[in-house]
């Protein structure tokens, strides 16, 4: 190696190792301050969709909700969930299905969160089903952003099928007043994805992907 190209390489090296550090250190800066409103699909007397071997939607929404919780807390924003434990949201006994949504719709709205995130599983009369979709209100333009950057890193951090995203008219993405968006992480009636959705591992990853995705829409 010649005296020239070792400087040159020196100096490559000595420029890489702060630049390297630095990034990880901020990699989720954008989302210091924020408020984020998210809500673990369903709940208390709903269970949501039950897997063939009995995994119940409301306890997998809600333990990817904790460890979403957790890292954004790590990143200094302000996070508020719906729910926090297997509870209904709404206070009115019996609510209606519209009654419940609204409560979480006022949640977001209340606390004038930056983003509202709504997360459930899928579900279908078909076992074969699979894969990983995001939903958004169609008059959104930032909901459709959302929507883009959280099922762009949902698929690369599961490893899923990428069902894409796509516009859905669901009470909570309709009558939130911030960007909003709805995950469907994985199919719950799909053998390996309940057994993917109820492991701690996995939910970890949809997790990190979440607040990836914040990261970058609020970037
Ligand atoms: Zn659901």
């Amino acid at each position: 190696m010649s005296k020239k190209i070792f400087l040159i390489f020196f100096t490559l090296c000595l420029l890489c190792v702060p630049t390297a550090s630095a990034q990880s250190q901020n990699s989720l800066s954008a989302l210091n301050g924020k408020t984020i409103v998210i809500d673990p699909g369903h709940g208390g007397s709903d269970s949501g969709a039950i897997g063939p071997s009995g995994i119940l939607e409301k306890n997998v929404t809600l333990a990817v909700a904790l460890k979403v919780k957790a890292i954004l807390n790590d990143a200094g924003a302000v996070v508020i969930l719906t729910r926090s434990s297997d509870r209904d949201v709404s206070n009115i006994k019996n609510a209606a299905d519209a009654q419940e949504l609204q409560a979480r719709v006022d949640v977001g709205n209340q606390n004038q969160a930056d983003v509202f995130l709504s997360i459930h599983a899928n579900a279908f009369s078909s076992q074969a089903a699979h894969g990983t979709a995001t939903y958004y209100y169609s008059g959104s333009s930032m909901g459709s952003v959302l929507a883009a950057d959280l099922q762009a890193e949902l698929v690369r951090a599961g490893g899923l099928a990428d069902r894409g995203k796509a516009t859905a008219n669901f009470y909570v993405l309709k009558r939130t007043n911030m960007p909003a968006s709805l995950i469907e992480m994985a199919f719950i009636s799909n053998p390996q994805e309940e057994q993917l959705l109820n492991s701690a591992g996995f939910q970890q990853k949809i997790a990190e992907a979440i607040c990836r995705a914040l990261n970058s829409f609020f970037s």
